[in-house]
């Protein structure tokens, strides 16, 4: 495999870009080796400035669910592009685009665009504290919720309640109010809301978790979330940033049936362009501004192009489409799994809809962080290098979804899995 070109870039890029990035993951430092430069993609396919190409499991880390540079995405771009590219002045395409999201989250009355996942959350929780007038949030481990300063926080040790900075740069006094607990625990949920139940603003989860790899919420864990929220005057947020749109036309939550007072999106809705969104009750969104206390802007939010993009994609989705998407994705999964086996390296495979990763762990299951980070990472590495060498591009951590566009058709899935077949036989001895 030629790389020469991806090495040039990824030199000058090293000079002028910090860590040659402008998002770690992309160094591809958790799995070594140098990045390729993409230089083109079309369909479930990427290609890199030296030719090669790879069948894309990251896809733009889920937001294309229609695949790369689907044509009725980049024609409607390239229409609207022409009429002028941001006004500052409202248009009806973000009226089409907040009534198509709102008609397919009930949860959803009122929402606010903005320009990205970390832009969602981050308004959220301000408005949830304006809400509220409270300033404690709840988070779980391994969840992400983009990178305002409170999200960027580490349990403390033993018992202490207080968490820490897990950046540089994050004040304590910030993190403070960031109470931390264990994905799908419900003792310690309980617990928790017993104590500071009347001082939690708001609990902010993914209900499919994405970013410690795919991890399902437990069904009793979010009506118990649901119920311990709405019993203590706290407001549950839905982070749906990969999950709207993914496995139903919805989120997680039609999935689910359980109903957030809020909810954010990003990724899916804005088709490749960067758009982000929150919204939810009215009593709740009406404290926005212009209508109340809480302020919150943007010069490019709705910005025409993102939004003709997004709606472009949604209005593609349909129930054929995600029937397509989870047979598909079962199928490949049920063939790794089986080639994994056979090639006997211990594996779990947690898959919802068409999202799913692969952990090397000698557990039966992965139902929270812990067991995530239990992961053989430098196992990982190998069979990440192997499949890349089998044109096959999955996220370069271990840590991280991995997503079926429409466009990987059944021909695409096949040739994915001789590249496993391939990749596993040479990654070496499990241990
Ligand atoms: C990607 C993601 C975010 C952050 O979105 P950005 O657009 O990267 O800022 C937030 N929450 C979840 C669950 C995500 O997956």
């Amino acid at each position: 495999m030629q790389i020469e070109k991806s090495q040039a870039l990824n030199k000058r890029a090293q000079r002028v870009l910090v860590g040659g990035v402008n998002s770690p993951v992309r160094s591809f430092r958790a799995v070594g080796g140098e990045p390729r430069l993409i230089s083109k993609a079309k369909g479930p396919r990427m290609y890199d400035v030296d030719g090669n190409s790879y069948i894309d499991y990251v896809c733009s880390w889920g937001a294309l669910i229609m695949g790369h540079a689907d044509e009725t995405v980049v024609k409607a771009i390239k229409e609207y592009s022409t009429r002028g590219t941001s006004y500052g002045a409202s248009t009806e395409l973000e009226i089409e685009l907040a009534e198509t999201v709102i008609k397919a989250f009930p949860s959803i009355k009122m929402l606010r665009l903005v320009n990205s996942g970390t832009e969602a959350t981050m308004s959220a929780i301000r408005l949830a504290r304006g809400f509220t007038n409270r300033s404690k949030i709840l988070k779980f481990e391994g969840c992400y919720h983009g990178h305002a300063d409170y999200f960027l926080a580490k349990a403390g040790s033993g018992l202490a309640t207080y968490s820490l900075p897990n950046s540089a740069g994050v004040p304590e006094s910030i993190v403070k109010d960031t109470i931390i607990l264990p994905y799908n625990d419900t003792d310690k949920l309980g617990e928790t809301f017993e104590n500071f139940g009347e001082e939690i603003a708001a609990v902010i989860v993914e209900p499919v978790a994405g970013n410690m790899g795919v991890v399902q919420a437990k069904t009793d864990f979010l009506f118990m979330l649901r119920e311990l929220t709405q019993r203590h005057g706290s407001l549950l947020i839905f982070d749906e940033v990969i999950t709207g749109f993914r496995f139903a036309y919805g989120g997680a939550q039609a999935l689910f049936g359980v109903t957030p007072d809020l909810t954010c999106l990003g990724k899916i809705i804005g088709g490749g362009l960067p758009v982000g969104a929150y919204g939810g009750r009215r009593d709740i969104m009406s404290k926005l501004a212009p209508l109340g206390p809480v302020y919150q802007a943007g010069t490019l939010s709705g910005n025409p192009l993102c939004m003709a993009a997004g709606l472009a994609t949604l209005r593609q989705l349909n129930g054929r489409l995600y029937a397509d998407l989870e047979s598909r994705s079962k199928r490949l999964c049920d063939e790794l799994k089986r080639i994994a086996e056979e090639s006997q390296f211990p594996t779990v495979i947690n898959r919802v809809g068409s999202m799913w990763s692969l952990f090397f762990t000698d557990k039966d299951r992965v139902e929270n962080y812990f067991d995530a980070s239990l992961n053989d990472r430098e196992l990982y590495s190998r069979f990440f290098w192997k499949m890349m060498e089998n044109g096959v591009y999955l996220p370069p951590s271990p840590f991280e979804a991995m997503f079926v566009s429409s466009a990987h058709d059944d021909s695409t899935i096949d040739d994915t899995v001789r590249a496993a077949e391939s990749s596993f036989s040479k990654t070496g001895n499990a241990k």
